[in-house]
């Protein structure tokens, strides 16, 4: 049996995650799945010196997007594609949590949930703070576009999907980590996060919308 495979030139660039986001998200992917279940998606990816070797606490470059994106596909192999891509926006409101955890020392706003300021602002400055983290500790590229009741949140080079090939769009991970930290930041509402064009799908971006207005 071969496993999950990647479209990637030989010459392709290669792309990092700070350790410690990644560190973050391999423990939202072990909430979910429990650490036997982390395991055996890392092996089925190909990714065994990870099993013993999970990224540091630290801001160092260390993940490879190709790492991030294959644990994608591994995910749609093993569980099926909507059990894989339940349990990838599952482990993304996971990862949010650690990642606030890991960041609010070089971020924050720990207390933004608290701030007694509208809701509006709260959301504004929530999502350029969290795309600030992306574009200073990966090399993932973000940019945000704000319209009257929503936001557009680009991801220009992806992580998520790198080099994977997919008939419908699948960061589902990315749509998971938006839709916690809105709950966070919302003080619990939820949001219809929507990615609607994926790079790997052959867009030139995957952007995804977000409301400004909770559901209901
Ligand atoms: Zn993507």
């Amino acid at each position: 049996m071969t496993g999950p495979l990647l479209y990637l030139k030989p010459d392709a660039p290669v792309y990092y995650y700070s350790n410690r986001m990644a560190r973050a998200y391999l423990m939202g992917l072990e909430e979910v799945l429990g650490k036997n279940g982390v395991n055996a998606v890392l092996n089925f990816a190909g990714l065994r010196e990870r099993v013993a070797h999970r990224p540091p606490n630290d801001l160092d470059l260390g993940f490879e997007f190709r790492e991030l994106s294959i644990i994608q596909e591994a995910l749609e192999e093993m569980y099926g594609r909507r059990g894989g891509r339940g349990l990838a926006m599952r482990a993304g409101r996971a990862t949010f949590k650690y990642g606030l955890q890991d960041f609010e020392g070089v971020i924050g706003i720990a207390d933004l949930a608290l701030r007694l300021i509208p809701i509006g602002m709260k959301l504004k400055i929530g999502a350029e703070t969290f795309a600030s983290i992306f574009n200073r500790f990966s090399d993932q590229v973000v940019v945000l576009e704000e319209f009257e009741d929503h936001y557009i949140w680009n991801n220009e080079r992806c992580a998520v999907c790198w080099g994977r090939h997919s008939d419908e769009p699948c960061c589902d991970l990315a749509v998971g980590i938006l839709k916690e930290g809105l709950h966070w930041i919302s003080g619990g509402r939820d949001f219809r996060v929507e990615e609607f064009e994926c790079i790997a799908t052959g867009a030139d971006a995957c952007r995804f919308r977000i409301p400004k207005r909770p559901i209901g």
